[in-house]
C-alpha cells in the first residue's frame, strides 16, 4: 500500500469513527484544497457528515464558486452561514469597512463577527465537528492532533488531515479528478476572506499570505481559540 493509500484508508476510518461515535458531526468547509479533499471522501462514503461553510461575506469569488462545483459534482448543498447583518453594520459603521488592517483587536473582532459567532450557530446541537487542518501548515498548527477536545464549544473537534502533507494532498486531488479552488493556481496555498489573503511567492510558508501585516504568531481567525490561545488543551492520538 502507497503512503497516499495508507493516509487516505486511515482518514476514511476516522470519519467513519467520528460518524457513529461522535454524530452527529459537521464539517467546516473553507472550500479550499484541503477541505475539498475532505469533502470528496465524505460525500463518496454517504457517512452523513453535514458540510457547511462560513459565507463572510468577503470572500472571493473563485471561493464562492466552489459551492456550485461541489453542487455540480456531487449533487451536494453546502450550507452557508452568514454573519448577523446589525453586527457587520455597526463594526462597518463605527469603524470602517477595512478596520482589520488597522489592529489586531479591529482583525479579531471582524473575524469573531464575520466567523467565529456563525460558527457557533453551524455546530449548535452537534457532537463534533471536523476541519481541514494539516500540522504542517504553519506555526500555529505544528501540535496538532488527529482528535481533540474544543473547550470553546463543548464538544470533540477531528483533524482527519493532521498528518497529510500538501503534496498528499494535491496528490489526492489530482488521482481522484477533484474540484479545486482556482485561487490555489494563482498563488494561493491557504485561502480566506479576499482582503486578508494574498498570493505567496515561492518558499515563502504556505500561511504567509494570510494576515500577512501581523505577527506569524497570530494567525488565527478565533475558530480554533479560546481566550487568545490555541486551544490545545486535551488531544488524543487517533
Ligand atoms: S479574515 Fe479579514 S475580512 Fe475575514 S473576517 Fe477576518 S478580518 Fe474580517
Amino acid at each position: 500500500m502507497s503512503d497516499l493509500s495508507k493516509l487516505i484508508a486511515d482518514t476514511s476510518a476516522t470519519l467513519a469513527r467520528i460518524a457513529s461515535e461522535h454524530g452527529p458531526a459537521v464539517f467546516a468547509s473553507s472550500l479550499a484544497a484541503e477541505d475539498m479533499v475532505l469533502t470528496d471522501l465524505i460525500l463518496k462514503s454517504g457517512l452523513g457528515i453535514g458540510i457547511f461553510s462560513l459565507e463572510t461575506g468577503r470572500l472571493h469569488k473563485e471561493t464562492l464558486a466552489m459551492v456550485d462545483k461541489v453542487k455540480e459534482r456531487y449533487g451536494y448543498d453546502i450550507a452557508l452561514y452568514k454573519p448577523q447583518p446589525e453586527a457587520v453594520d455597526a463594526y462597518v459603521s463605527q469603524n470602517g469597512l477595512n478596520a482589520f488592517y488597522d489592529s489586531i483587536e479591529m482583525r479579531k473582532e471582524c473575524c469573531r463577527i464575520r466567523k467565529v459567532e456563525p460558527l457557533g450557530r453551524a455546530l449548535a446541537g452537534n457532537k463534533s465537528w471536523v476541519t481541514g487542518q494539516r500540522r504542517a501548515q504553519s506555526a500555529t498548527r505544528t501540535s496538532l492532533m488527529v482528535e481533540e477536545d474544543d473547550p470553546a464549544h463543548l464538544m470533540t473537534k477531528f483533524n482527519p488531515l493532521a498528518d497529510w502533507s500538501e503534496e498528499d494532498v494535491w496528490n489526492y486531488i489530482r488521482e481522484h479528478d477533484v474540484p479545486y479552488n482556482a485561487l490555489h493556481d494563482q498563488g494561493y496555498p491557504s485561502i480566506g476572506c479576499e482582503p486578508c489573503t494574498r498570493a505567496i511567492q515561492p518558499g515563502e510558508d504556505v500561511r504567509a499570505g494570510r494576515w500577512w501585516w501581523e505577527d506569524p504568531d497570530s494567525k488565527e481567525c478565533g475558530l480554533h481559540m479560546v481566550d487568545g490561545k490555541l486551544i490545545r488543551i486535551k488531544s488524543v492520538a487517533a
